[in-house]
């Protein structure tokens, strides 16, 4: 299993803009973040899926960069779609998928808890309740909704419960891998989930305190406490410097950045 990170910003995107800091004028591609989102290569062997034809490329959110970050990798084909939370940063990429609809000429499962799903209807109702007419096209999707455990490309999909500030949300673990953006706490019944997890993407905003996302020292300590063997923080504001970040981090903990591949077992 292959885990590209499309995009490792906050909502805002490093640069910011209009600002002057020293993270948004740095010339280190590391710093340049876009919006959060995540794409899962499942190896073609585990296929045939539970839905038609076979998944191999599994995209989580679509962030607001979405055609960008598909142009900067290369990005020809998505499967299928899981959402975290319907904030603005990770699904006003949707429209988007009108691309991938026209290229693989098939509607693209995506896959939220109900509650979820209802937002997106209503954000989305020129996709879900179409105007008589449709001049550019609209995206194709079927929705479905998350009540558990699913498989997906022959893969088992694990949905983790996260709290974001007040909002539920969702993480996902596939395999030994876990996606865990937009949190600041990890509910009781969550930690058993993520037991063996050996890569792990996990949010930390920024040093400062925030109410709805990870500190870097609340993320370094969920990250000791989930204990896998390499952990990559994401959803990171212009507060922190990709280099000099990582050499402040304990071993075994780094910056994501756009464009990192992880290869998991
Ligand atoms: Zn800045
Ligand atoms: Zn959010
Ligand atoms: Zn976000």
């Amino acid at each position: 299993m292959r885990i590209t990170v499309l995009g490792s910003g906050t909502s805002h995107g490093v640069p910011a803009i209009g600002c002057d800091c020293a993270v948004c004028r740095s010339t280190d591609p590391k710093d340049k973040r876009t919006r959060p989102s995540i794409l899962i290569d499942v190896p073609a062997a585990n296929a045939p899926s539970s839905y038609s034809g076979d998944v191999r490329s599994i995209l989580v959110d679509t962030s607001t960069d979405l055609r960008a970050q598909a142009l900067a990798h290369d990005l020809r084909r998505v499967d299928a779609i899981l959402f975290t939370h319907t904030h603005a940063d990770h699904v006003f990429g949707l429209d988007e998928v009108r691309r991938f609809n026209q290229m693989q000429k098939s509607p693209i499962p995506c896959y939220a808890e109900r509650e979820t799903a209802d937002t997106l209807r209503r954000m989305f109702s020129y996709i879900f309740e179409p105007p008589p007419q449709r001049g550019g096209g609209l995206p194709q999707i079927a929705l479905f909704h998350i009540a558990g455990r699913f498989v997906l490309g022959g893969v088992e999909v694990v949905p983790i419960r996260l709290w974001h500030g007040r909002l539920p949300i969702l993480g996902f673990r596939v395999g030994s891998f876990a996606y865990l953006t937009d949190c600041n706490r990890i509910p009781d019944e969550s930690w058993p989930l993520l037991d063996g997890v050996t890569t792990l993407i996990l949010d930390a905003l920024r040093h400062r305190p925030h109410s709805t996302h990870f500190s870097v020292g609340e993320a370094i300590d969920a990250a000791a406490r989930i204990g896998a063997t390499r952990t990559y923080f994401t959803h990171i504001c212009h507060d922190l410097p990709h280099l000099q970040t990582c050499a402040q981090l304990p071993s075994g903990v780094e910056l994501a950045y756009d464009g990192l591949v992880l290869e998991v077992e």
